[in-house]
């Protein structure tokens, strides 16, 4: 059963945060940053008290979103590595992701016309993600 993290002091009414018991934190890492001023005024309780689920922790604890994210960072960091040579020359890794796309593509005619943004996210579109 999950619980929660809730403001309880102060007029405005929060979001309910997901907490996490093992880790002791909200899933979207808020205790342990600091995001929180003063802890006293929250509690953790086994309903949301009402309160929308707060975007982040929902998204942090989406299995399916989850899963997607670190394929893309696998991805993308397999993809820095073998581009590791074009690093000297470029100093931003979208550029040298970019630079690499261009590279190694059959489509590189259509991607030097491309601003690097839109190749970057061409390429993740096009492995459905
Ligand atoms: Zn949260």
């Amino acid at each position: 059963m999950s619980k929660y993290l809730l403001k309880v002091v102060g007029k405005k009414q929060t979001v309910a945060h997901i907490w996490d018991g093992s880790s002791k934190d909200t899933a979207c890492r808020l205790w342990s940053t600091g995001g929180i001023h003063s802890k006293e005024n929250y509690v953790v309780r086994d309903d949301t008290m009402g309160r929308g689920i707060c975007q982040l922790c929902k998204h942090k604890t989406d299995p399916v979103l989850n899963e997607r994210q670190q394929q893309q960072s696998r991805d993308r960091r397999s993809l820095e590595i073998r581009c590791s040579e074009l690093e000297s020359k470029l100093d931003s890794t979208n550029s040298r992701l970019a630079a690499c796309l261009r590279a190694n593509s059959r489509r590189d005619d259509i991607f030097r016309k491309m601003e690097e943004d839109k190749i970057i996210e061409s390429y993740f579109r096009s492995k459905g993600q």
